[in-house]
């Protein structure tokens, strides 16, 4: 057993008994990880910091070399988004980042960027940034990350350079735009708008203020490819509205 330090964001928390709650932190330096923090339930707890869902902490805990619970001796806070607070549609925003991280995630597997990229769609949504427009922006990284870049200005069938914006169909099981030519061959295809198109080319470099026409268009492109890559619909992607 060793004892090992980082700095983390707390993505999940269950209760594992009266007193004690097992968190899960989306650590810096490990990637993701899970302890057990005994009396981290009570309000009182062994720990300078409450145990709760998006808080930075800075941790020590005990890891085991053969698997097994991992027990956390040492909590402090580092930064919290009390903004959340008092905005529904951005909190579920921010749910819904931990929830990507946790479920796209593998136990000491870091990803020190999509940690950065993490905290830094928190921070706008604290501020009461746009909802969808942090969703979206961070979804394209979550894939870029995990290794499922959509791929935009190639056809996602026959690799063809897209050349032209008109005609353009978009398939999440095929990961990226579709050629007019390779459309009839796709079966989860789905239109995609010139508008949108641009768009999603523009957000895989970075923030984008979206139009109203374009929220719907990315979030649901977007969010399938999410579907897909996961192999199942992310539990609070029913409280995200465009
Ligand atoms: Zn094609």
């Amino acid at each position: 057993m060793s004892l090992e330090k980082a700095t983390g964001l707390i993505i999940r928390t269950t209760d594992w008994s009266e007193s004690s709650r097992i968190a899960t932190f989306f650590t810096k330096e490990f990637g993701k990880i899970r302890v057990l923090a005994k009396g981290g339930r009570r309000i009182k707890s062994n720990f300078e910091v409450a145990l709760d869902l998006l808080s930075v902490c800075s941790i020590v805990w005990l890891r085991k070399p053969q698997g097994g619970l991992e027990i956390l001796t040492e909590a402090r806070s580092e930064e919290r988004f009390n903004g959340l607070r008092s905005n529904l549609p951005n909190l579920y925003a921010a749910y819904y980042l931990a929830e990507l991280v946790n479920e796209g995630l593998q136990d000491y597997d870091p990803h020190e960027q999509l940690y950065t990229h993490t905290l830094e769609g928190l921070r706008l949504l604290n501020a009461g940034g746009d909802p969808i427009g942090v969703i979206c922006w961070y979804e394209m990284l979550w894939l870029t990350e995990l290794g499922y870049r959509p791929r935009l200005n190639e056809c996602g069938s026959c690799g063809q350079a897209i050349l032209r914006a008109s005609g353009l169909n978009y398939s999440a099981g095929a990961g990226g735009v579709i050629c007019p030519s390779c459309a009839p061959s796709i079966k989860d295809k789905r239109p995609l708008s010139a508008e949108g198109w641009r768009a999603l080319v523009e957000l895989e470099k970075g923030h984008v203020s979206l139009t109203y026409a374009q929220r719907h268009e990315l979030k649901s492109v977007l969010e399938q490819t999410v579907c897909v890559v996961l192999g199942k619909r992310p539990r609070l992607a029913d409280y995200i509205v465009a």
